[in-house]
Order: structure tokens, then sequence, then C-alpha cells
């Protein structure tokens, strides 16, 4: 079973840390277009990177969806 997240990578140069937007849940059950739903609204979110320490904004059209082996950690946060 995949499960799908929604990340920002940090801007920050060299850095690469992926910034957890949303959890979406289980591929095969997440409802048919929420994807593009969170892309297409919301403004841009500033965030600063706990690794490199930059502070950035970004903005729903540059959400990546990550497909991982298991769901975010327990006590993870969500940006969105
Ligand atoms: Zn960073």
């Amino acid at each position: 079973m995949k499960h799908v997240i929604l990340v920002w990578r940090c801007k920050g140069k060299n850095c690469g840390q992926s910034h957890l937007a949303k959890y979406l849940g289980e591929k095969e059950k997440i409802e048919e277009g929420v994807i593009i739903r969170l892309h297409a609204k919301g403004d841009a979110v500033l965030i600063r990177c706990p690794k490199c320490g930059e502070q950035h904004l970004y903005g729903p059209n540059e959400l990546r969806s990550l497909e991982m082996p298991s769901p975010p950690p327990d006590g993870y946060k969500e940006i969105l």
C-alpha cells in the first residue's frame, strides 16, 4: 500500500529537505481531483527550513506529490 504526501522541496542551496504540506492518505483511497484542487487553491506559505535555516515562500503550484511506503510518523505536522 502506497501513501501519498504533498511536499515542498526546500529552495535552500544543496539542501533537499522536504517540507510536508499534506498527507493525502492511501493511494487507492484518494478522492479523484483532490490533488488538483490542492494545487489550485491557496496562498503561498512562508516556511523556514529546520535543516538549512533558510526562509522561502512556497506556492501551491510548487507542490509535488510523493509516494511513500508508510504514512508519516506520529506527531507529524502538516502545513496545509
Ligand atoms: Zn533547507
